[in-house]
């Protein structure tokens, strides 16, 4: 689905500690895709990589040290702002009641359904809504409604379907009005397709009643059609809103992108499954968190494969094997220990591995205790820090000289080296498996 493709991008770009102008576009290139490929529409995706493109190139994506970071943020925000963030998408309730809601769209987009969901989120709110069955085409439809009703305790207009759907409108409004509802939902009949006939009892209801609000039910498992059609819709109704049902499916994504953007009237209220209480309210913001699928565990990996990058793991995997633990590779180990930042918060995030973690050499030291152990084996020669066992008393006295140190900081590092030796060993028995696992493969 969506979210796993951009992340299979994003991936490729946490390995870069920098990023060329060659790789943003190839990301951009990318992402272009498989915005096409999860059904946003086409134009939509043409602006969005330009703004997105526009933007990582002219901030300092470039020149930051989590450029991967800086473009997934980029476009996290740019997906947020299609998706309408930062406006108003409350339903208009405050009218003189009773405040209209009409639900438009077509043949099994969820209207019935979202009547009954959004009659019992007005509830809850404190409204007492009444429900109109204005869709004679099906007997069942009307009966589908009236069981909604019945679920909820909620009323629902007597129709038949012998009346006019206008009538039936007009009708219920009196009747709100003279029963004391504050709010009507009418929920309408749909068409396979569009055609004219339901397009003109659709301006008819509106001409009858005024609804505050016109919200069309989308699909959004069905993508791309959603959005053509919402967007047909668009131009014969005033419509106020948009509502995705079905968000709980698989599909989502295309529809949701682009739906916004097409019809320039934003999605207020989401379906995600078909329960009277899975209804919610729309967050553009959340919504492109979701599809980037950002959880922890995202931004651990991001964490973890910045710092300590596939190539430095096998390299040091190589001289491993080939050395074996060496002063040189125990300092290397440190150092990426140390580029990996606070381990203790990475690790918490990873079920397991902490304990393992926090055994292996150089882990809890801090920042300047490496600085001094880099030192330290700075001033050793090639030799030495091949084999540890020729340090006698005045190699140890020179190496602490030329380091600034003390012979007792030496004798220090090498009784902590010999300790990590030992653990290393334990580790290699493990065999490659808990090797790579500790080298952040
Ligand atoms: P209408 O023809 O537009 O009135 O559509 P209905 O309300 O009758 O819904 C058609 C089908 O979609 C029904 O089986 C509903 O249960 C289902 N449905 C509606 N909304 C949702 C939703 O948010 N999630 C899921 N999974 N199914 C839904
Ligand atoms: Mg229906």
């Amino acid at each position: 689905n969506l979210s796993d493709k951009l992340d299979a991008v994003f991936k490729k770009l946490r390995g870069h500690g920098r990023l060329t102008e060659k790789q943003i576009k190839e990301t951009m290139r990318e992402i272009r895709l498989v915005l096409l490929e999860a059904d946003v529409n086409f134009r939509v995706v043409r602006d969005f990589v330009a703004t997105v493109s526009d933007r990582a190139v002219g901030q300092d994506v470039l020149k930051s040290l989590t450029p991967a970071q800086q473009v997934i943020k980029i476009v996290r925000e740019e997906l947020a702002r299609l998706m309408g963030d930062g406006e108003d998408n409350s339903l208009k309730l405050a009218a003189k009641p009773p405040v209209s809601l009409m639900l438009c769209g077509l043949q099994g987009a969820g209207k019935t359904t979202s009547c009954g969901k959004l009659a019992l989120k007005l509830r809850r709110d404190k409204r007492n809504p009444l429900l109109v069955p204005a869709d004679v085409y099906r007997p069942a439809a009307i009966e589908q409604l009236k069981t909604l009703g019945r679920q909820l305790g909620i009323e629902v207009f007597d129709s038949t379907i012998n009346d006019k759907p206008v009538d039936i409108c007009s009708r219920a409004r009196r009747y709100a009005e003279l029963n004391g509802f504050d709010t009507i939902i009418f929920d309408t009949a749909g068409r396979l397709h569009i055609d004219t006939e339901l397009m003109g009892e659709l301006k008819g209801i509106v001409q009858a009643v005024a609804p505050q609000e016109i919200l069309f039910v989308a699909d959004a498992m069905t993508g791309q059609d959603a959005v053509t059609v919402a967007a047909s819709f668009n131009e014969q109704l005033p419509l106020t809103g948009v509502i995705l049902t079905k968000m709980d499916g698989d599909a989502r994504g295309g529809a949701a992108l682009s739906i916004r953007a097409v019809t320039g009237k934003p999605v207020k209220l989401v379906g995600m499954g078909e329960k009277l209480d899975a209804l919610e309210v729309f967050h553009a913001d959340r919504m492109a968190q979701r599809i980037l699928g950002m959880g922890d565990v995202l931004s651990l990996i991001e964490k973890a494969q910045a710092a300590v990058e596939a190539d430095d793991a096998a390299a040091m995997e190589a001289r491993l094997r080939k050395d074996g633990f060496t002063l040189e590779t125990f300092l290397e180990q440190m150092q990426m220990v140390k580029k990996m930042g606070s381990m203790d918060s990475l690790l918490k995030m990873i079920p397991g591995a902490g304990k393992m973690m926090k055994q292996a050499p150089g882990m809890q030291l801090p920042e300047k205790e490496i600085q001094k152990i880099e030192a330290i084996i700075r001033s050793m020669t090639a030799r030495e820090r091949m084999d540890h066992r020729i340090l006698n008393g005045s190699r140890r006295l020179r190496i602490a000289k030329g380091s600034g140190t003390r012979v007792q900081d030496v004798n220090q590092l090498l009784k902590r080296f010999v300790e990590a030796q030992k653990m290393m060993k334990k580790m290699q028995k493990m065999g490659p498996k808990g090797l790579k696992g500790m080298l952040g493969r």
